[in-house]
């Protein structure tokens, strides 16, 4: 697995959740009005498993992963994460556990511009405080998983569309977290290289032994995954 070989010590795949989606509310307010998004929506993700999220537009998909991904706190009920009410943790706490154990795939790349696919790869790596040889040793190894080990010196401009996103596959897991979060991870590609692109990420996912929540709208790459989730009038259904 991604963790035997970069040498991270965390817990083999168990059957107890990785993340549990408790009773989780979400409301806007728009001037008088109060758009409710999510309400009381529960979802649990075990180690391994992976779970795909759809919904038309303006349905809460995004909204839920970031939630889950503990970038907001809800309206109501909580997050708990390995065992522990993250609604209970401070910021800090939250952006620590965001940091070491959650990676983010959205749907464009948002790699830097300026650095190459390698320097893309490593950076997270280092400010996690890996040396600059063990990241460029990781990147390597990831870049070569998904097929770019001849890329890792270009940058992003020199890459196409499904290249940039296996630079931003692999850039999400390059510090092994538990659980993946993916927001439309291929909306911006063609049909073809949208397979393929999602091909790899479930490859990656699943040979890391990672858990993961993906929204996408595409149905026919949903149906690939272990559970598949529709938010519908702000609730889950399970389809
Ligand atoms: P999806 O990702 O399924 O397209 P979103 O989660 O982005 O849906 O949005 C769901 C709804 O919540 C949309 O109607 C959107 O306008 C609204 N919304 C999202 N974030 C906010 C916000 N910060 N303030 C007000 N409304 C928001
Ligand atoms: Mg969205």
């Amino acid at each position: 697995s991604l963790r035997r070989c970069f040498g991270v010590n965390r817990e083999e795949p168990t059957k107890s959740p990785v993340i549990e989606i408790n009773q989780l509310s979400q409301f806007f307010r728009q001037g008088q009005t109060r758009l409710e998004i999510l309400k009381n929506v529960s979802l649990k993700i075990r180690a391994g498993e992976m779970v795909g999220l759809v919904g038309p537009s303006g349905s809460g998909k995004s909204t839920l992963l970031h939630l889950a991904g503990l970038l907001e706190r809800p309206s109501g009920g909580k997050i708990v994460y390995k065992g522990q009410d993250c609604e209970l943790m401070t910021d800090n706490e939250r952006t620590k556990l965001r940091l070491q154990e959650i990676g983010f795939i959205y749907q464009f790349h948002h790699l830097l511009p300026e650095f190459s696919a390698r320097d893309n790869v490593m950076m997270p790596q280092l400010i996690a405080g890996l040396t600059k040889n063990e990241a460029a040793n990781r990147a390597n190894q990831l870049l070569n998983m998904v097929g770019l080990s001849e890329r890792g010196d270009h940058k992003p401009s020199q890459l196409s569309g499904g290249e940039k996103q296996r630079v931003a596959i692999v850039r999400s897991i390059a510090n092994v977290p538990q659980l993946v979060l993916a927001d439309e991870p291929t909306g911006n590609l063609d049909p073809l290289t949208s397979t393929q692109v999602f091909e790899q990420l479930r490859s990656v996912i699943k040979g890391g032994k990672l858990s993961a929540l993906i929204a996408t709208h595409n149905h026919q790459l949903a149906e690939k995954l272990d559970r598949i989730f529709k938010i519908e009038g702000g609730s889950l259904v399970e389809l």
